[in-house]
């Protein structure tokens, strides 16, 4: 329970990585506003199964973090609903493959504004209050397309490394504050938007599940191994915990040596 009475804002938390990150900070004592799309069903079965799972405060906040104004009522919201935001992970994101010179212009611009744009207008909002009381951890789920390319994902990485770039300034801004901002970098996580490119693979290649999993495992990340979502909530934890005091401006691979080679 080492962040008891801390407060965090997980955006794109109704699912994968999010998800992951939001239990374990539960797991750990904080506070939690999710953020996310899915059936108010669900929502509301999420929110009641972590609250009674891990004994702590736990709220959804609907919000499309595609949208200026929306992120600014998110920070709002969240700030109102816990009585201030200790913690802001910035992990919403979307995925769209297609050559450049087929890449559609609406893909491009709502990978920009959901992976990159929605981490600035929600950093800025928070940081006044961090400042204020000098402690805050700003995590940038960004990926290792925030450090390497890849064909056919021009505004994935283009959205990744602007937010590996994000995370250098605010860190050097915030040098020596008690606020921290780092971005995490993982390689292939299982997760539903890894799902899909599974699933289309399967059925472009007519090859078993096994073999696209693998198939896709032995391009790029020489381990094998998928990376857990809770292997990624552990590493938040630790970025929140009084060791990574001095832990700042950082973009950590999480990605089986993808980035080594
Ligand atoms: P996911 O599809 O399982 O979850 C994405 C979450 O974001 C969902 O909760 C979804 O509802 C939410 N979301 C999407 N658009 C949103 C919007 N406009 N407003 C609010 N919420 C929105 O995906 P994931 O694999 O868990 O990915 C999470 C983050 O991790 C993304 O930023 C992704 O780029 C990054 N990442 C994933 C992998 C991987 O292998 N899965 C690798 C590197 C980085």
């Amino acid at each position: 329970m080492q962040l008891k009475g801390k407060r965090a804002l997980i955006t794109g938390s109704t699912s994968g990585i999010g998800l992951g990150i939001s239990e374990a900070l539960a797991l750990n004592g904080c506070d939690i506003v999710l953020n996310g799309f899915g059936s108010s069903l669900e929502i509301e079965s999420l929110v009641r199964r972590l609250t009674s799972q891990y004994h702590v405060h736990v709220r959804h906040v609907d919000a499309d973090v595609s949208g200026r104004d929306a992120c600014l009522s998110l920070a709002a919201e969240a700030k109102r609903e816990l009585g201030g935001v200790d913690i802001l992970v910035n992990n919403a994101g979307i995925q769209h493959v297609a050559p450049v010179e087929e890449f559609p212009a609406e893909q491009w611009d709502k990978i920009i504004a959901t992976n990159l744009s929605s981490s600035f207008h929600l950093t800025a909002a928070m940081l006044p209050f961090m400042r204020n009381q000098d402690w805050g951890r700003i995590i940038n789920v960004a990926s290792v397309h925030g450090l390497v390319g890849s064909r056919f994902k021009a505004a994935y990485v283009a959205a990744k490394h602007g937010l590996v770039g994000l995370t250098k300034v605010v860190a050097l801004e915030c040098a020596g504050s008690g606020v921290t901002c780092n971005a995490i970098c993982p390689g292939w996580v299982l997760t539903p938007l890894v799902e899909v490119q599974i699933l289309k693979n399967m059925k472009e290649q007519a090859i078993s599940r096994e073999t696209a999993e693998r198939e896709l495992l032995v391009e790029k990340q020489p381990s094998r191994q998928f990376t857990t979502v809770q292997q990624i909530g552990a590493l938040v934890v630790f970025l929140c915990s009084p060791a990574a005091e001095n832990l700042t401006g950082a973009c950590l691979p999480v990605d089986g040596a993808w980035t080594a080679q």
